[in-house]
C-alpha cells in the first residue's frame, strides 16, 4: 500500500515508517520537524510541511495519492496543555480536522489515529478496557477524545473509516538501535532514568512515594515501540480489508512502578543512578494499566517485547550509541 505517515519524523512515527518500509509498503512522511528529526525518517518520500497549510496538504494528496493515512503529529505534554490549551486544540484538533477534510476531498477512507490513555482520565478501575468511561483531565486528553468523537461523525457522513489506538506508555527503541526516543525536552521516565545513568543528567526525580501502590510510586504500563507499531500495521490491514472502524487500548497489560523501572534500569546497565525524591506531579493517577484483550483478540496482535528489562535494554542501546 501507499501510506501517508503524518508526524513520521517523531518517536513513534519514525519507528512506524521503518516497519512499513521493512514490510514492503510505500511511505510518504509529512512532518513539520517541530519536534521530529529528518534523519529519523529512514526511507520513502519526505515532505516538510505543516497541517495548518491546507494548500500544501492538498498538493501532497494530489501528488502521492496515498491509500491510507496514519496520524502521529501532535503535542504530547499534559502540563503544557494545561498552560497553553489553545496550542493543543489548534494542533491536535484543528490541524487534524484539516487532515481529515483533505482525506474526504481526495476520497481516502482509511485512517489510523494515535490516541492516548489520557482519554480515560482518573481510572475508575484497572486494567482499563475500551468500555471504561472517557473523562479526560486535561486539554491534551480532551483534544484526542474530540478527534475520536468527530471520527464517528465523519464515518457516518463521509464514509471515512478509522482505528483509534490509545497508547499507554510507549517505551523502548528499535532493537537494532537505528532509532530511539529523542524528545526535546524529555519528560518520560525511562529515557530520563537512562540519561541520568549515562551522565547526561545529574539525577532522576521520583514524583511521589506516597501513592496507594505496593512501593508507593506510580504504576504505568510500558509498551515496546515495536509492539505498538505492529498493532498499527495489523489495525491498518484489517481496516482496509473489513472497513470496520474500531478503538483499541494498547499496553502490555502489566504495570511497573517508577521504583521498579529505576531498579531494572540499574540491573540492565550495571550502574547506579542518583535518585531524588520529589513531590507528586499534578494529574498523575496512581495506576494506569491497559486491558489490551480486544486488540489481541480482534487483530491477532501479540506483543513480543513485554519484558521491562528488554524494553530498557533497547532504550539503553540507543542512549549509549
Ligand atoms: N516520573 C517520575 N520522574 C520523572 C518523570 C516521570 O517519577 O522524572 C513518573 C511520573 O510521575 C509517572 C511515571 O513516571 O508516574 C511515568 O511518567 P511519564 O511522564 O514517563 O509518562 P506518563 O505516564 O505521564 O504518560
Amino acid at each position: 500500500m501507499k501510506i501517508l505517515v503524518v508526524g513520521g519524523a517523531g518517536y513513534i512515527g519514525s519507528h512506524m515508517v521503518k516497519m512499513l518500509l521493512d514490510e514492503g509498503h510505500k511511505v510518504v512522511t509529512f512532518d513539520n520537524l517541530s519536534s521530529g528529526f529528518r534523519d529519523a525518517v529512514l526511507g520513502g518520500d519526505f515532505v516538510e510541511g505543516d497541517l495548518a497549510n491546507t494548500a500544501m496538504l492538498d498538493d501532497v494528496f494530489t501528488k502521492y495519492k496515498p491509500e491510507a493515512v496514519m496520524h502521529f503529529a501532535s503535542y504530547i505534554q499534559v502540563g503544557e496543555s494545561v498552560q497553553h490549551p489553545a496550542k493543543y486544540y489548534f494542533n491536535n484538533f484543528t490541524n487534524t480536522l484539516n487532515l481529515l477534510n483533505t482525506m474526504v476531498k481526495h476520497q481516502v477512507n482509511s485512517f489510523i489515529f494515535s490516541s492516548t490513555a489520557a482519554v480515560f482520565g482518573e481510572p475508575e478501575y484497572v486494567p482499563i478496557d475500551e468500555a471504561h468511561p472517557k473523562a479526560p483531565l486535561n486539554p491534551y486528553g480532551r483534544s484526542k477524545l474530540m478527534v475520536e468523537q468527530i471520527l464517528a461523525d465523519y464515518e457516518h457522513a463521509y464514509g471515512l473509516k478509522s482505528v483509534c489506538l490509545r497508547y499507554f506508555n510507549a517505551a523502548g527503541a528499535d532493537p537494532g538501535a537505528l532509532l530511539g526516543e529523542r524528545h526535546e525536552p524529555e519528560t518520560h521516565l525511562i529515557p530520563l532514568v537512562l540519561q541520568a545513568i549515562s551522565g547526561r543528567r545529574s539525577h532522576i526525580s521520583v514524583f511521589g512515594r506516597d501513592y496507594d501502590t505496593p512501593d508507593g510510586t506510580c504504576i504505568r504500563d510500558y509498551i515496546h515501540i515495536v509492539d505498538l507499531c505492529s498493532a498499527h500495521l495489523l489495525a491498518l490491514t484489517q481496516l482496509v480489508k473489513d472497513g470496520v472502524s474500531q478503538r483499541f487500548n494498547l499496553g502490555n497489560g502489566a504495570g511497573f512502578s517508577v521504583q521498579e523501572v529505576i531498579s531494572v534500569a540499574e540491573q540492565v546497565t550495571g550502574k547506579k543512578v542518583n535518585v531524588i525524591d520529589a513531590p507528586r506531579r499534578a494529574g498523575d493517577p496512581a495506576r494506569l494499566v491497559a486491558d489490551a484483550t480486544l486488540a489481541k483478540n480482534t487483530l491477532g496482535w501479540s506483543p513480543v517485547y513485554t519484558d521491562l528489562a528488554t524494553i530498557i535494554a533497547h532504550a539503553w542501546a540507543w542512549e549509549t550509541k
